[in-house]
């Protein structure tokens, strides 16, 4: 299995909720088709707009329960009152393919795959500031009150541990981490003059 990862590459992606890691991603996959974002399982409810099999696939506690049981989880944790966990299956045929896989998971996976896979390059995404990231996660209004308290809390922990990691990236300009994400991946690629 390890051998298997050991073909591609795997990066993981890592930050407090609300720091932007999601539109960096999928701005990230824009420019780079060919890169293999995976789809997670979570036990937690779609948010309006999200669908199943794309942005999560959405189980419940009994299929997650199954699914660790059964080793078919790469890592796994709990988050906010939630279970998320990246299935194995999927990750270790787009390695074995050869192609450049990413894992877009919060601390404690990203410190499981550290113990299983140390050849992963792991970037951390940083808000300007605590006080900007709670005005982000308002201003999302996809979360109630209590959700968004987990969250902060949760974000002091995760920011804690950002020295764990390979490279530091704070999110004050979109288009700055978006390219300094692309020259850590891509190290040859020249700097992105975006509008
Ligand atoms: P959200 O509920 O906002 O979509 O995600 C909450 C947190 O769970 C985010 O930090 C996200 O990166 C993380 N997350 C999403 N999928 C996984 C996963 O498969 N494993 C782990 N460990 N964390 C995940």
């Amino acid at each position: 299995m390890i051998q298997a990862l050991e073909t591609g590459k795997l990066v993981v992606i890592t930050g407090p909720s609300g720091v932007g890691k999601g539109t960096l991603v999928r701005s990230l996959l824009k420019r780079h088709p060919d890169i293999y974002l995976s789809v997670s399982m979570t036990t937690r409810s779609p948010r309006p707009g999200e669908v199943d099999g794309t942005d999560y696939f959405f189980v419940t506690p009994e299929k997650f329960q199954n699914l660790i049981a059964a080793e078919q989880l790469l890592e796994w944790a709990q988050f906010a009152g939630n279970y998320y966990g990246t299935p194995r299956a999927s990750v270790e045929e787009k390695v074995k393919q050869g192609t450049l896989v990413l894992l877009e998971i919060e601390l404690e996976g990203a410190r499981q795959i550290r113990a299983s896979f140390p050849q992963a390059m792991r970037l951390f995404i940083l808000p300007p500031s605590m006080s900007e990231l709670e005005r982000r996660l308002r201003d999302r209004q996809s979360e109630s009150p209590e959700a968004i308290t987990r969250r902060l809390n949760r974000a002091t922990i995760e920011i804690e541990a950002a020295d764990e990691f390979d490279v530091k990236i704070v999110n004050d300009d979109f288009d700055r981490a978006l390219a300094e994400i692309e020259s850590v991946l891509f190290p040859g690629l020249p700097e992105l003059s975006l509008q």
